[in-house]
């Protein structure tokens, strides 16, 4: 038999990557997959026998490794053992994932809550659940791939509206038929900028326009709001969004994703939501994990005022530096490197000296927007900053970026 000839776009493609991860690789820039084998305390890591102060990590609140935490998720082992054999529907559904579900609600100020495996099934799954042929979504053109996607896979009419503009949003909203089903999507704080969404503008808009509101709140629980509870309590707005989407993955040290909002919602996602019907349940240690962490972040507040502080001073300080960090005003700190090989040269420059940040670059980013994605969490001392601010300023020099 002839042996099959791979030359069509799909291995175009592959040589295509491979060949950009390669050259990458011979230049000796390639710092994604790195394996961290300790993570002391959240502020220090172990990456290939190197300690390094970590400034990659998105547990916010320096949860990871919190004993009431692991104790948690131990305890389920033994309650539950490690799996679910199946969907929550059938036989998968435990104690530990209601009583998750619950804790979410009354976290979230909501009715009801309904959890999934990861955030990006959650996206996935809520937006192409709700909305269909006929139907609008209007989503930031900076919103997360998940979202993207799911507005994607749902068949609804996709209208995006530039970063952040609300007057854009505004005209897409005129553009649509009034009696039309609308969801207007957002992340609440932009997973590779940091800046945080007009919330009293869009609020004010789907309102004005009866369209639901959905945010994505992967990077503002624990992060904003004086007790973390995320995006409304920031700006005094509770109980506007109508579905409120976050992960277990992030400032939760577990992994996993959820919806909260009113019962009828959550109730319609339960049945009609395929990541839900036709995909195994959460592990019942990451659901007793995650309800640990909720518990956690309600009984020690001073975690959120210190993450406040620490992200203050990290901005300002490389504010001062001369670095350019958009308009980032929480955790997730951007340092404007420009080109791909800039943004490389400085994780090179830094992980060398001990500084734990990586690259994001082309097309994570625009072109000609590659940054070092650098972000600090309630774990980090002020030194700790201090002297990454030293390093950083140290690099950015070597690399042209600041005088
Ligand atoms: N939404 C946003 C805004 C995110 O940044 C992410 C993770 N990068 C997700 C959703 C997906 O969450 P998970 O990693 O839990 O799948």
């Amino acid at each position: 038999m002839d042996s099959k000839k791979y030359d069509d776009t799909i291995s175009k493609r592959i040589v295509a990557m491979n060949n950009r991860v390669n050259s990458i690789k011979d230049n000796g820039l390639y710092f994604y997959n790195q394996s961290i084998s300790e993570l002391q305390g959240g502020a220090k890591v172990i990456v290939d026998g190197k300690p390094m102060g970590m400034f990659a990590s998105y547990s916010y609140l320096g949860l990871v490794g919190h004993p009431k935490i692991n104790k948690a998720a131990q305890d389920a082992v033994y309650k539950y053992g490690t799996g679910t054999h199946g969907v929550r529907t059938l036989a998968g559904s435990l104690t530990i994932h209601r009583e998750l579900e619950d804790t979410i609600a009354k976290f979230k100020g909501t009715e009801a809550a309904v959890t999934y495996t990861s955030g990006y099934v959650t996206n996935l799954t809520a937006v192409s659940t709700l909305v269909g042929r006929g139907d609008y979504v209007i989503s930031d053109k900076l919103n997360h791939a998940s979202i993207v996607d799911g507005c994607l896979m749902s068949g609804a009419k996709f209208l995006r509206f530039n970063h952040n503009d609300m007057e854009a949003l505004e005209r897409r909203l005129e553009q649509i038929p009034a009696n039309a089903s609308k969801i207007v999507v957002a992340d609440a704080v932009f997973s590779m900028d940091g800046d945080i969404i007009p919330f009293p503008d869009i609020v004010r808009l789907c309102k004005k326009y009866n369209a639901w509101l959905m945010i994505d709140e992967a990077h503002s629980v624990g992060v904003l709001g004086k007790t973390g509870i995320g995006i409304e309590e920031h700006f005094g707005l509770e109980g506007t969004i109508d579905i409120k989407m976050g992960t277990l993955s992030k400032t939760i040290p577990s992994v996993g994703g959820y919806i909260a909002g009113k019962k009828d919602l959550i109730e319609y996602l339960r049945h009609a939501s395929r990541a839900y019907i036709f995909s195994a349940a959460l592990a019942p240690a990451q659901a007793a994990a995650a309800k640990a962490a909720f518990e956690v972040i309600m009984d020690e507040p001073w975690r959120v005022e210190k993450l406040r502080e620490n992200t203050t001073l990290f901005i300002s300080q490389l504010k001062d530096a001369g670095f350019d960090t958009l308009q980032t005003e929480t955790a997730i700190v951007p340092v404007l490197c420009g080109d791909d090989d800039t943004a490389f040269m400085m994780t090179r420059d830094c992980q060398c000296r001990g500084v734990f940040v990586l690259p994001v670059v082309s097309p994570a980013v625009p072109p000609g927007l590659s940054r070092l994605r650098a972000t600090v969490t309630a774990s980090h001392e002020f030194d700790d900053i201090y002297d990454a601010i030293d390093i950083l300023r140290e690099v950015g020099r070597l690399n042209g970026l600041i005088q």
